[in-house]
């Protein structure tokens, strides 16, 4: 037995979606800017992958810009908005807790000179709206808030955040990488102006995602170069990836997204009653009220994370410290500091993740071998 729990960082492909990349890999090779049949017929493919995702978000088409993924969509948002909003303001605000994606970028932009506020979470992980609303200036350009923590799956107040800013005319920009596929995403229902998404969080092939744009939103190009994507991101597109993304996206119906919260809901419900039932010390981190239901981030008071980690991965289970290895040590978390300060929490902490190929028997094995270890380790 072996069992992948570690979905946040990364997924397996779906075999519909690498069946659909195997296709257009195979028969499908023309470039989408050629005008040859071969180039239009690329270029059909691509823009049926462009409705489908679109209408997964009930969205035009033309709102979406297919690129490499979460760090590019965060980059150009981020980037793009600030300078080219420069003449109104260099005050922009996110949150401590966000992906590293959104953190270094809002650092490089400080290095350009603009300011930026990083709005605090409390020990839930939750953002008060309210700190928001006195954040906000005359000069803020663009508000970034991720949709859902990649650490404890928390949900962030998008939907009151998109009401907030109905009054103001800042961009909002929200990191929609761990959200997409999981709940369903409304765009012109939420107030958002740019949405964030990779397609390897959610069963689909790694690097390439996309950036929805709001026709209502002016981003200067991000890339430079042939006119691909009506000129905003120069490249020829990959639509192998692409394709695959968008069969991938296609499987994720609200009600098969209902269907797989159930079900992971279960998984984390199974794990957490092992621990309870065999005395096991344990604590949620996150906001049990308004979390995405694949994560868990649980603290085991006394053990050594890192340690942990070793000795799930030596019975073949593979589970997350949430935070970054960097030249071998492993960085305590931002966003659990966030939360708690400076605490042993940060130390102490792990992340299961959910997602496709995972079966009861495999989450009866993670629990028992967790009861095992963390019982014997806070000995
Ligand atoms: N944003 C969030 C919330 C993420 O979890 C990740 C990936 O871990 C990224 C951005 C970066 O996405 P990508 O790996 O596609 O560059």
């Amino acid at each position: 037995m072996e069992g992948y729990f570690d979905h946040a960082a990364s997924t397996p492909i779906h075999p519909e979606a690498l069946a659909e990349m195997n296709r257009l890999a195979q028969t499908v090779f023309g470039n989408p800017s050629s005008i040859h049949n071969f180039g239009r017929q690329a270029a059909m493919e691509l823009e049926l992958a462009r409705d489908v995702i679109a209408a997964s978000l009930g969205v035009k088409s033309h709102e979406i810009i297919f690129n490499s993924g979460g760090t590019e969509g965060d980059n150009t948002a981020l980037i793009g908005v600030a300078m080219s909003q420069k003449d109104r303001g260099h005050h922009l605000i996110t949150t401590a807790v966000e992906h590293p994606a959104v953190l270094e970028t809002m650092h490089y932009l400080e290095s350009q000179g603009f300011e930026v506020t990083y709005l605090p979470v409390n020990e839930k992980g939750q953002l008060s709206v309210n700190a928001l609303k006195e954040a906000l200036r005359p000069d803020t350009t663009l508000v970034s808030v991720m949709y859902a923590n990649n650490e404890t799956g928390n949900l962030l107040p998008i939907k009151e955040i998109g009401e907030l800013l109905k009054e103001h005319p800042t961009i909002f920009h929200t990191d929609a990488v761990q959200a997409y596929g999981k709940v369903s995403i409304h765009p012109k229902e939420l107030g958002v102006d740019l949405l964030t998404v990779s397609a390897h969080k959610f069963n689909g092939p790694k690097g390439v995602g996309f950036l929805y744009k709001s026709d209502q939103v002016h981003l200067p190009a991000y890339l430079h170069g042939g006119e691909q994507e009506e000129k905003r991101r120069a490249g020829t597109e990959n639509l192998p990836a692409i394709g695959g993304m968008a069969k991938a996206a296609s499987l994720l119906t609200p009600e098969a997204m209902a269907e797989n919260a159930q079900r992971y809901r279960q998984f984390s419900e199974k794990v957490t009653n092992a621990l309870t039932d065999s005395g096991v010390n344990w604590q949620l981190n996150g906001d049990p009220e308004h979390k995405l239901p694949q994560v868990l981030n649980l603290r085991f008071p006394k053990v050594a994370n890192d340690l942990l980690l070793m000795k799930l991965d030596l019975q073949k289970i593979a589970i997350s410290t949430g935070s970054a290895c960097t030249a071998g040590n492993i960085e305590p978390s931002h966003v659990l500091e966030a939360m708690y300060g400076k605490s042993s929490a940060t130390k102490e902490s792990i992340r299961i993740s959910f997602g496709l190929g995972n079966t009861d028997a495999m989450v009866d094995f993670l629990a028992n071998s967790l009861v095992a270890l963390v019982s014997q380790m806070q000995d």
